[in-house]
């Protein structure tokens, strides 16, 4: 099927030919006969790379060319400026949603294409944005994240209440393969369309003993360095392709890529000048390596690196630069990087559960489905590697042709329902217990039950629990929410973080408190991100207690509690005006970690000013300095000066020092 002969604007048409696509793949074209155009949902569930984008896209293009509206909801942020550029510059107006969770963004609606994460989506249907109404196509990009056990139940609500809000809604889900496609598309309403083809062929194979075992063929490796997963890459480079290499943690894939840098030994101008990119955009050790490795071809990438250092090393291997890069899994879920190899090295992972498991099916389905550039490469390999001869037949039966997993709905959690009926009923999307079971009844999780009394007992209890905690009222069957109960939806607080935060605040409401008191509670609420606490944290935690544990509200000795000591001394130096760099080096972890948690803990202070505004009125200036503080990294005495456009915390602390302390005096100041 042409490009030409789609229903779509003709500068998107002009776009795509212009980069040599004009012809649809065989699962792009199975959904435009399944009713793509004419409205029908549609769930294609097909390998990575076959062009999902392009599906979604012509949808949304013809839907806006006749007044439509399109939401298109990611999975993570750093995607949503992905496909923010995807879209834009082709004849529609995008835009993206990030900015505070208790916001409206009315603004959003003047966009045909508004890109969000599903928390984000989320947030603005708890606070009742118009423009969600006018949505007449929803995109939901890697719809099998409804079965992540942290994020699948808030997706799934959104999916629900958008379909519920608005009956007329397409509905189209784009889906690495799963176990049980049918059941998702049959709770959607959509037209399945499956398929395993690939753009570029895909050989996947167990490396064992210097040689690749394929299903028919064999492959052997030179053992030019004593490290088969060093082997594995300079093959692949002597013939001229690029690696990627799956680890499963940050301080592997550091690890991979220095040894790596040592084996490739490549220079030229281009990579000095990504290493120096790098270097200036991270300056904490874990920087200095990266620039280092790039320098000679090779890198490591995973979440706790800055966007910009990350940026860098995208581009250099997307321009063919830089030969490999070994990385955590988050980059398989997400980032469109292929490669002609890709070495699956570490596919067991630990959990402090239940020990050594190995990963799930789709998972390695997704780094697989990395290999090869259409186009670029003749085809892709997927590697495993073997550390001894048995395991060369189990490998292929675990992963290989193993069928993926299932996906599960997450609703069944109690803490997820408890938030999600919190919002249900204080966005009155639902006023009575009956109609809360009736909108229930719609989940994809009533779906995939046959006998449905234990949702209802799982119901009620989530009630009783809110309703106990003061956050909902029942008069007989009419439900509603308290002020408590609203504002602890609106703001996006789990509803045991905001109990917690209420309570403590009730119990110091005269109090006088210091910000690391402050810090530590919000810190212990279910919705920080702490830091996990390495064995080598011990002392550093202990002498941190020993200083400070006069001031802090708990007493509890928990693993959040301890977790929580080490999140608010990072966060304490942070509004000590101590660098990023600093911090990160002291607390031996990432810059983007840092300011990931300072993220977190803005938006936990901005939460906890409103609670305080409301219970503990006495509290609220001191947390909204900190909020301040927090939002700018400096200490109390800079606030008058960072109200200035133009001035950031170093500029501040400069003109302090010079005895400038207020606007009114730089105004004096010659
Ligand atoms: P997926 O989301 O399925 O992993 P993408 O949508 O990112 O895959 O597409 C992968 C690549 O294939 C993109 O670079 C895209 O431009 C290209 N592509 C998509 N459809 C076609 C097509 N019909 N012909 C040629 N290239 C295509």
């Amino acid at each position: 099927m042409k490009i030409d002969s789609l229903p779509i604007p003709n500068r998107l048409r002009d776009s795509y030919l212009g980069l040599g696509i004009t012809e649809l793949y065989p699962p792009q074209e199975a959904c435009v006969k399944a009713g793509l155009f004419e409205r029908k949902n549609i769930l294609a569930a097909i390998p990575t790379a076959s062009g999902k984008t392009l599906i979604a896209e012509t949808a949304m293009q013809k839907e806006i060319s006749v007044g439509g509206k399109c939401l298109y909801i990611v999975p993570l942020k750093a995607l949503a400026s992905e496909k923010y550029d995807d879209f834009s510059g082709k004849g529609v107006s995008v835009g993206i949603a990030t900015g505070d969770p208790d916001q409206r963004d009315e603004y959003l609606g003047k966009y045909d294409i508004i890109v969000a994460t599903s928390e984000k989506t989320d947030s603005l249907l708890r606070n009742k944005a118009e423009w969600l109404k006018r949505v007449s196509l929803l995109v939901v990009d890697e719809i099998h994240l409804i079965g992540d056990e942290s994020r699948g139940a808030t997706l799934e609500m959104v999916i629900a209440k958008l379909r519920y809000q608005n009956p007329n809604l397409q509905i189209i889900g784009l889906s690495a393969t799963m176990g049980n496609p049918e059941e998702l598309a049959k709770w959607l309403d959509a037209e399945l369309i499956t398929s395993d083809w690939r753009p570029v062929d895909l050989r996947e194979g167990v490396f064992y003993d210097g040689k690749i075992k394929f299903h028919d063929a064999e492959r052997v490796v030179p053992a030019a360095k004593k490290d088969d997963d060093i082997n594995l890459l300079l093959d692949t480079v002597d013939e001229g392709g690029q690696c990627l290499v799956f680890v499963s943690s940050r301080r592997s894939a550091e690890a991979y890529a220095k040894r790596a840098a040592g084996a490739l030994k490549r220079s030229s101008p281009a990579l000095d000048s990504y290493a120096e990119r790098i270097a200036k955009a991270d300056t904490t050790a874990s920087g200095k390596a990266l620039a280092e490795a790039v320098r000679k071809g090779a890198a490591f990438h995973h979440a706790g690196l800055p966007r910009e250092a990350r940026a860098a090393v995208e581009e250099g291997f997307r321009k063919g630069d830089i030969l490999v890069i070994s990385s955590t899994p988050t980059l398989a879920a997400g980032l469109n990087l292929p490669a002609r190899r890709v070495i699956v090295r570490d596919y067991q992972r630990y959990d402090a559960q239940t020990g050594m498991n190995k990963i799930p099916v789709m998972e390695y389905r997704q780094m697989a489905g990395r290999a090869g550039r259409p186009r670029l490469d003749p085809y892709g390999e997927a590697i495993l590697i073997a550390k001894d001869k048995s395991r060369v037949d189990e490998l292929f039966e675990e992963f290989i042709d193993a069928p993926a997993e299932k996906i599960r709905s997450q609703c069944q959690k109690e803490s997820e329902l408890r938030a999600h009926l919190l919002a249900l009923i204080s966005t009155e999307f639902t006023n009575s217990r009956s109609e809360i079971s009736a909108f229930m009844e719609r989940s994809f999780y009533a779906s995939q039950r046959a006998v449905h009394r234990r949702l209802d007992k799982n119901i009620e209890s989530a009630l009783l629990f809110l309703e106990d905690s003061g956050m909902i009222e029942r008069l007989g069957d009419a439900v509603s929410s308290t002020y408590f109960g609203s504002l602890s939806s609106k703001l996006y607080l789990a509803p045991e973080s905001a109990l917690m935060i209420k309570a403590v605040f009730a119990e110091h409401a005269n109090d006088e408190f210091s910000a690391f008191a402050v810090l530590h509670l919000l810190c212990m609420t279910p919705d920080m991100f702490r830091f996990y606490l390495k064995a080598s944290d011990e002392r550093m935690v202990d002498d941190i207690l020993l200083k400070r544990g006069d001031e802090i509200w708990f007493e509890e000795f928990s693993e959040e509690f301890f977790g929580a000591v080490k999140s608010a001394a990072v966060i304490e130096e942070w509004i000590s005006e101590t660098s990023e760099e600093m911090i990160a080096e002291r607390y031996s972890i990432g810059s983007g970690d840092v300011h990931a948690a300072v993220e977190n803990l803005k938006w936990l202070l901005h939460a906890a000013s409103r609670i305080t505004h409301e219970f503990a009125p006495a509290l609220e200036d001191g947390i909204k300095k900190l909020e301040i503080r927090a939002a700018h990294g400096i200490k109390e005495e800079l606030i008058p000066l960072i109200s200035l456009k133009g001035i950031g915390r170093v500029r501040a602390r400069r003109l302090f020092e010079r005895g400038i302390t207020t606007p009114e005096e730089l105004l004096k100041a010659d």
